[in-house]
């Protein structure tokens, strides 16, 4: 048994990589050596504080060294650190704070006045790293100072409780698309297998540098990128926040290997004006997660001799669950990819008949990435697991004789229509493909004869119209005629979380009142 959890990793690499720098941040570097030695002191701070094993620590804040140290001292402590989305509202942040029970926010960002004030309400004590306000631009000496008055006095305790890999490390809250979201439990031994799922299945090497453009916060960042990245003793190159043109010119000056994102991460950096001059020669290695990469990305990376490896994933298994390897990014276009090494999923079949390759249910995953369950909230945690034990993830998909996974839908988006399974997603993919057409939603609304029919809502770009007759023309060699929405809705804005996905659970309440008024 590995007794120190996640909290051992930097001492270890210090020992192995003393002056290899682990983060190179607003272009400083901070050695495996600096940086254990700063977490040590951060943790002895945080003990001072009265932080012990099994509180939970509190993150709030864009991408910036703090954000490791905090997780890494508290994980030598065994307190549970608790990432928080900058973007979340303040109601939202309130009741991840509340729901955690957590004893301590750390914020490195300006923190709107109410959730101060609901902080302190809730009796949590703030420790502002740095404020980053417009008019009081914080330099890294600035934050490096905060760091240390917080550390200041604290006695040189280095009295570490015994962490096992069982033991809780962090409370990430789902994204919440499809309802409130949920605290996920990630034990040490989840965050630790997950980051040997991505050393075993990319070559990842220790002279790596990995450019980290995605906040932090993000489950995907923290699991796919940083943590196996430190594992493994190479560089990250943490970028505060995405602006595509410094992204570009980060990657030429710092000839960064590998960079993760989402599928608009790298669109943006596409259509950036430096994309066209910039040296990308030294990156080996991109990954993309949340969607597939829409063709005309890809062909633009490709054509610069770049291929993308995709991944599916989520908070509920710390959270790699699959990955398409660079070398099928072509000829699997659109697949999610094969499991990950330590990690197994399976396709449920109807009446406990398993599902033949190719035939859609939804996917069942398991292994020791996979979550034991959700903060203090039991019955979502057992709705969470079948009979026999495999997380329920509540997606469709499909697999074939290979074993690459097609992913069609969220179980509750999918529409059943006198009969026929209508997936939302291929519906929304059609619909998004119409000149004029910046966002859609398309979801199942009651009808007396199908049962359900789909209902597209739609944001349109300036000066741009649709009528629901141009739409059925507009799709009718796209899609079967069933698949078509017959009505549509055209709004300012879509629904969205924090992370960006729609929430179509507030359309349908909203189509449901409405529909009720009229
Ligand atoms: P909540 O669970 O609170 O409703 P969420 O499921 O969106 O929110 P996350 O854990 O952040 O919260 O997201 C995981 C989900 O994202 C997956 O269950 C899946 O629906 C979707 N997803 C992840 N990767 C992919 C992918 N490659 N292709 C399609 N969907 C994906
Ligand atoms: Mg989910």
């Amino acid at each position: 048994m590995i007794p120190d959890g996640i909290g051992g990793w930097l001492r270890r690499r210090a020992r192995t990589s003393a002056d290899h720098p682990a983060i190179v941040f607003r272009g400083e570097g901070t050695s495996y050596r600096e940086l254990a030695d700063r977490v040590d002191r951060i943790a002895d701070a945080l003990a001072a504080r009265g932080i012990r094993a099994g509180d939970r620590v509190a993150y709030l804040g864009n991408n910036h060294p703090s954000f490791v140290e905090l997780l890494f001292a508290s994980a030598l402590l065994g307190a549970i650190f608790v990432p928080l989305n900058t973007r979340l509202a303040v109601r939202e942040l309130a009741y991840m704070l509340g729901q955690s029970g957590s004893r301590l926010l750390v914020n490195t960002s300006p923190l709107e006045p109410e959730a101060a004030a609901a902080a302190a309400e809730l009796g949590i004590p703030r420790i502002v790293v740095v404020e980053n306000h417009p008019d009081d631009p914080v330099t890294i000496d600035a934050a490096v100072e905060r760091f240390d008055a917080l550390l200041a006095g604290a006695p040189d305790a280095r009295a570490r409780p015994e962490v096992v890999l069982d033991d809780p490390a962090m409370i990430i809250y789902t994204s919440g698309t499809t309802g409130r979201p949920k605290g996920a439990v990630l034990t040490h031994g989840n965050l630790t297998w997950n980051a040997l799922n991505v050393l075993a299945d990319y070559d990842v090497v220790s002279t790596d540098r990995a450019l980290m453009v995605s906040p932090l916060f993000h489950v995907a960042s923290l699991g796919m990128g940083c943590l196996p990245v430190l594992a493994k003793g190479a560089t990250l190159l943490l970028e505060e926040r995405f602006v595509p043109g410094d992204a570009l010119r980060t990657i030429e000056r710092e000839r960064a290997t590998s960079i993760s994102g989402v599928p608009t991460t790298f669109q943006l950096m596409v259509e950036a004006p430096e994309w066209a001059t910039a040296d990308l020669s030294s990156l080996r290695l991109m990954t993309c997660g949340g969607s597939p990469v829409p063709a005309r990305v890809r062909e633009a990376y490709e054509a610069r001799g770049l291929h993308f490896s995709g991944g599916y994933g989520m908070t509920e298994s710390a959270p790699g669950v699959t990955m398409l390897p660079p070398q099928h990014s072509v000829s699997r276009a659109g697949s999610a990819g094969l499991a990950h090494f330590f990690t197994r999923f399976r396709i449920r079949g109807t009446e406990g008949v398993p599902a033949r390759p190719g035939d859609p249910g939804e996917i069942e995953v398991r292994g020791p990435n996979v979550f034991a369950g959700y903060w203090d909230d039991d019955a979502s945690t057992r709705d969470a697991f079948t009979d026999d034990g495999w997380l329920r993830t509540g997606d469709i998909g499909s697999v074939d004789e290979a074993g690459f996974l097609s992913i069609s839908d969220r179980v509750k988006d999918m529409i059943i229509s006198g009969g026929e399974n209508i997936y939302s997603s291929e519906v929304e993919l059609a619909i998004a493909a119409i000149p004029g057409v910046t966002g859609v939603a398309v979801i199942g609304v009651p009808h007396e004869r199908w049962g359900e029919v789909p209902h597209a809502v739609v944001t349109l770009a300036a000066g741009a119209t649709l009528d629901p007759e141009e739409l059925v023309a507009q799709l009718s060699t796209r899609l079967a005629r069933y698949k078509t929405p017959r009505t549509l809705e055209i709004v300012d804005e879509l629904p969205r979380t924090a992370s960006g996905k729609v929430q179509k659970h507030v359309l349908r309440e909203r189509y449901r009142l409405y529909s009720q008024e009229t």
